[in-house]
């Protein structure tokens, strides 16, 4: 974690945070009683799915029955066929859609997502997008003015403040989007596909980037990707889902600690473990 000489630094909310969605747990005692498991602490969980599902109002049913939870310190991700319902179960615990069915808990406050394009405002600076959620929070400017220092620093911008958007590749699109998120300093982060837009030497890089990240931060992350190998290389847990209704077929633990190497990749135990969850996403197409 970073130090707290640096704190001007606070948690706050998500982008699309809203209280009191039915079903949720929000942010509250670290202690909540949840249905079907009375005093379970939430202390030790950072967000959990509890039998989730979304029939969507035409009918779409996207998610079904979807229990899975990611502790502190937990990178999972989700690997599942293109519409089985992997944005829409981050959408649900963003906010941004309300599960129709089964309960959520996860704590809104401290939620950051990232989503699949960049999303930056291309009229404002690098420095002025990354500024901006700490705006929203009515953080003061001399505090944002340390916060977006740091984080930059953090992700390897510096320089580049006055650029706009347009002038950056994708992957320092992507680092910028990165950056507006960790400025909060999110306790949980939601990763939907990030870099699957990028080539791949610009992807491994900022998997790189991104476990640094990991380890520094102290986050929980649930990411979603389609390659076996950025799920592998990531997490400490892979969850594959079916096709839509989306459900998890089967979770994979991660055996290798961290930090994580680039050659990891080439290990014969990283290749066989990919090839199970290979296996299992075949499954998951039929
Ligand atoms: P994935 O992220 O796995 O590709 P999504 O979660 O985006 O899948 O979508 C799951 C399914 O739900 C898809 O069939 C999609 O078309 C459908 N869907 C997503 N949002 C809505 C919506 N607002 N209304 C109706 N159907 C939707």
């Amino acid at each position: 974690m970073r130090s707290e000489s640096d704190t001007a630094r606070r948690v706050s909310s998500a982008e699309g945070g809203t209280a009191g969605t039915p079903g949720v747990e929000e942010e509250g005692p670290e202690t909540a009683s949840v249905d079907g498991a009375p005093g379970r602490s939430m202390a030790d969980e950072a967000l959990r799915f509890d039998h989730v599902s979304m029939v969507f109002p035409d009918g779409t049913h996207a998610v079904d029955d979807v229990s899975l939870s990611v502790k502190p310190g937990e990178f999972v991700t989700i690997v599942g066929p293109s519409g089985c319902g992997k944005s829409t179960l981050l959408r649900i615990a963003s906010g941004l859609e309300t599960n129709t069915s089964g309960s959520l808990f996860v704590r809104r406050k401290s939620l950051g997502y990232v989503f699949q394009d960049a999303t930056l405002l291309p009229w404002r600076t690098v420095g002025k997008n990354i500024e901006l959620l700490a705006e929203l929070q009515g953080i003061d400017k001399a505090a944002r003015a340390k916060l977006v220092e740091s984080t930059v620093d953090l992700v390897g911008l510096k320089g580049f403040e006055d650029k706009y958007p347009k002038q950056l590749s994708g992957g320092m699109r992507m680092r910028a989007s990165l950056a507006r998120s960790l400025v909060l300093e999110p306790k949980v982060f939601l990763f939907d596909e990030p870099f699957g837009s990028l080539d791949e030497i610009t992807r491994e890089r900022l998997n790189g980037e991104l476990l640094r990240l990991f380890q520094l931060e102290g986050f929980a992350a649930l990411f979603i990707t389609h390659s076996i190998t950025e799920a592998v290389y990531l997490s400490t847990r892979v969850a594959v889902m079916s096709a839509r209704p989306g459900r998890i077929l089967a979770e994979f633990a991660v055996p290798f600690p961290y930090p994580r190497t680039h050659d990891l990749r080439y290990d014969p135990t990283f290749a066989q473990l990919s090839g199970e969850i290979s296996h299992a996403l075949r499954g998951a197409h039929t």
